[in-house]
């Protein structure tokens, strides 16, 4: 079965056609500049081949179209006919309390995503574009909405309700839904496999470590807690957001700068994180380059970075009462050997021992804890793709 995974951004898409069976990705891609101009880049895994086009892309159903057309191209394709594309996975961020697992796209699912637009004004809105921008040009073919917040709907309500009136959540939907779901579920999974054990026997803590962060708690294969909250602002600092503050600050600040909360909330959004910090840059390689040179501001916001997941697996493994498996993905938990040791050295006094050789590695699933060490310390690539792949030819198949 071949499945085209879309992630449909407002003014990119990323794509990816794969056989989740065999796990090969037959060709990838990435359109940007969507509403502007328009450029396609379509690569080829088998031989390395990298193609770019500028093509008129005025909205996501010419992206679309750019898409198949390289699929099928006789120079650059990977398929003979349209009729090979067996189903579509779509990524959608936010699926509110309506949906814990990935379904098949019909009108009543297009409405529920639609009326979880409020929770997502930025996301929701593009994902529904590119949707309607795969019907459109590939009717007939069977979709799936896979959501970033499905994972984390098994969480308890003492984990996910904030101390606010609690009409808020009653009437409003306030309350933390957690993002990242695909792939915290996904290396969770690995984890499982790689241990040889039964992911209901393990409690596991997935850090996901990238651009945007978040640390999740699974329990038994259930996500119990999640460091993002209502959006992905929330919890540890990121490239650009602020993570969890003080809403004190907010009044503060605002007062102060004569800020109203459109220009506040840009501040938290792409001003702050390991940014605002060390005003160097978002990017952790950067910001260790800059560190090493001795900008002591860059290495304040790698340290506060660490300290924070760091903070975070202690919580995790205090809720679920110890923990099994402690995992590192994402751009930084995948490249970053210096990160992952400074976050898990520390923690020897609750078993976690890293194995310093095996942990200078990158981006391949390894263990890299010491063969003695109580809690296993894994690197796992996420697969965000392969994952939405699999739900998506689960669900069509049924
Ligand atoms: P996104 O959240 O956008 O998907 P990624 O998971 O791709 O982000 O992570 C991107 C981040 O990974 C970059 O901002 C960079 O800071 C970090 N990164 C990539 N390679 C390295 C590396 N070798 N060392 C430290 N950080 C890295």
């Amino acid at each position: 079965m071949k499945v085209l995974v879309i992630n449909a951004g407002s003014s990119s898409l990323k794509y990816q056609l794969l056989d989740p069976s065999t796990e090969e990705v037959l060709a990838q891609g990435l359109c940007e500049r969507i509403g502007i101009d328009g450029r396609l880049t379509h690569k080829i895994p088998a031989t390395g081949a990298k193609h770019e086009f500028e093509i008129p892309m005025p909205t996501h159903a010419e992206a679309i179209q750019s898409v198949i057309d390289a699929l099928l191209s006789k120079e650059h394709g990977v398929i003979a006919s349209m009729s090979e594309i067996d189903a579509v996975g779509h990524r959608v961020v936010h699926g509110g309390e309506a949906f814990n697992k990935s379904v098949l796209i019909t009108d009543e699912v297009m409405k529920a995503i639609e009326d979880c637009i409020p929770l997502a004004p930025l996301h929701n809105p593009a994902n529904l574009t590119g949707i309607r921008a795969c019907q459109k040009v590939m009717p007939g073919v069977p979709m799936v909405a896979v959501f970033d917040t499905a994972f984390h709907q098994t969480m308890p309500a003492k984990s996910y309700i904030y101390a606010l009136p609690y009409e808020y959540y009653e009437k409003d939907k306030v309350r933390r839904y957690g993002f990242h779901g695909t792939s915290h579920k996904y290396v969770s999974g690995r984890a499982a496999a790689m241990l040889g054990k039964n992911i209901e026997d393990l409690k596991i803590i997935t850090c996901h470590l990238g651009n945007g962060s978040s640390v999740t708690a699974v329990d038994g294969g259930k996500s119990v807690d999640t460091s993002m909250g209502f959006t992905p602002l929330a919890g540890l600092p990121m490239g650009t957001r602020s993570g969890d503050l003080d809403a004190g600050i907010l009044e503060y600040l605002m007062n102060k700068y004569n800020m109203d909360i459109k220009e506040m909330l840009n501040v938290l959004n792409k001003k702050s994180g390991v940014l605002g910090i060390s005003g160097v840059s978002s990017d952790f390689r950067d910001l260790s380059e800059a560190a090493e040179k001795g900008n002591d501001r860059a290495g304040l916001a790698v340290d506060a970075f660490n300290y924070g997941v760091k903070k975070l697996i202690g919580a995790y493994a205090a809720a679920m009462g110890g923990v099994d498996a402690i995992v590192f993905t994402a751009g930084v938990g995948e490249n970053s050997a210096d990160q992952r040791l400074a976050i898990a050295s520390g923690l020897e006094f609750m078993g976690v021992k890293m194995d310093a050789e095996a942990n200078k590695v990158r981006g391949k699933e390894t263990v890299i804890s010491a063969a003695d060490s109580q809690v296993k310390v894994l690197l796992i690539p996420t697969n965000e793709e392969l994952m939405i792949a699999r739900d998506t030819a689960e669900i069509v198949s049924k």
